[in-house]
């Protein structure tokens, strides 16, 4: 399913399970997301680095066939899957798509102002039931902002 942003503004979201949002993503890893999975792989490679993102991604069989955990429609390393595999169908953006969608603004707890969006392609989003932010995503989302930015750098740093 192709992805489809539209700013959040509330709307409900429960999950199907119907494993769509694990095909044509790039999943981009933190060190921590490594080292969970790593683990739990026992160091087989699922790695490979992305030059756009600067950080290393999910390998993947093919673009279609979706992830290399993917197994039917669940998730193989579920407990330990990547923070922003989490954040699905939310996505976080620095910067908005479009000047109109100032009601995406938000702050993370650390005063980062950051645009919510949520995926529309999700058939878990019901897009007439509007509720209250869950308390755990502007956490979620800092830490995804974090824990990304200290594996940049190290990549960075390293010139890995
Ligand atoms: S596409 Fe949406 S409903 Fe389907 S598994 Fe992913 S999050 Fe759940
Ligand atoms: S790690 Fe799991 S949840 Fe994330 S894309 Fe792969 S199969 Fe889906």
């Amino acid at each position: 399913m192709k992805e489809n942003l539209i700013p959040y503004r509330g709307q409900r979201y429960t999950c199907r399970m119907c494993g769509e949002c694990c095909h044509c993503r790039t999943v981009p890893l933190s060190r921590d997301d490594m080292q969970r999975i790593g683990r739990l792989q026992e160091d087989a490679d699922f790695t490979e680095y992305n030059l756009v993102l600067r950080t290393p991604v999910i390998s993947r069989r093919e673009w279609d066939l979706g992830c290399i955990f993917l197994d039917d429609r669940r998730c193989r390393i579920h407990q330990y899957k990547p923070l922003i595999c989490r954040l699905f169908p939310y996505a976080m953006l620095f910067k908005p798509l479009d000047d109109e969608d100032e009601v995406a603004k938000h702050t993370l707890p650390d005063g980062t102002g950051i645009y919510l969006y949520i995926d529309s392609s999700c058939p878990g989003v019901d897009h007439e039931q509007i509720e209250d932010m869950p308390g755990w995503l502007l956490p979620l989302a800092q830490r995804i902002r974090i824990e990304l930015a200290l594996t940049r750098f190290y990549y960075d740093d390293t010139g890995k």
